[in-house]
């Protein structure tokens, strides 16, 4: 097996008014929230599915079904968590995290230095393995509008020993 795997994540979540909005680990002050089975938080989602797919372990759903009542509301940081643990047993140490969220509003670039220390420590890796970028899609399609959030990201990660 080669040493080094790639991966890829990608996520899309319904914004609604009056929902909390949890993304990247932190709540985000905000009139709407991404709504979902978890608390919908769609960065850890991506990187969730990006280790889970560099190591061959399928998906996020596949794992932590969104028909089990015991993820209702979950923390996405526990599913996290669980990920690490997996690719800890697959024999799999992370190399880099590189992501980015796309939303309208409201500006994420402030909260992604909190964001960053959140997940680093989650993910029991250095703040200067994981990249978290933003951007809006400049008013066009379902982000555009305000409908919803959507993100993406790539790992590499190594085998152990
Ligand atoms: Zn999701």
């Amino acid at each position: 097996m080669n040493a080094f795997r790639v991966g890829f994540g990608y996520d899309v979540h319904q914004l609604q008014e009056g929902q909390a909005f949890w993304l990247g680990g932190i709540h985000i002050p905000h009139t709407k929230g991404a709504v979902g089975h978890s608390d919908a938080d769609v960065l850890v989602h991506v990187i969730c599915d990006a280790l889970l797919g560099a190591a061959n372990l399928r998906d996020i759903g596949y794992h932590f079904s969104d028909k089990d009542p015991k993820y209702k509301g979950i923390d996405s940081k526990i599913l996290l968590k669980d990920v690490i643990h997996l690719l800890d047993e697959a024999g799999f140490v992370i190399g880099n995290v590189d992501s980015t969220i796309c939303l309208q509003v409201p500006k994420i670039n402030p909260h992604i230095p909190e964001m960053k220390t959140c997940l680093a420590e989650v993910m029991g890796i250095s703040e200067g393995q994981l990249s978290i970028k933003a951007t809006t899609t400049e008013k066009l399609g379902f982000v555009g509008r305000e409908e919803g959030v959507s993100a993406y990201c790539v790992v590499l990660i190594n085998q152990k020993g």
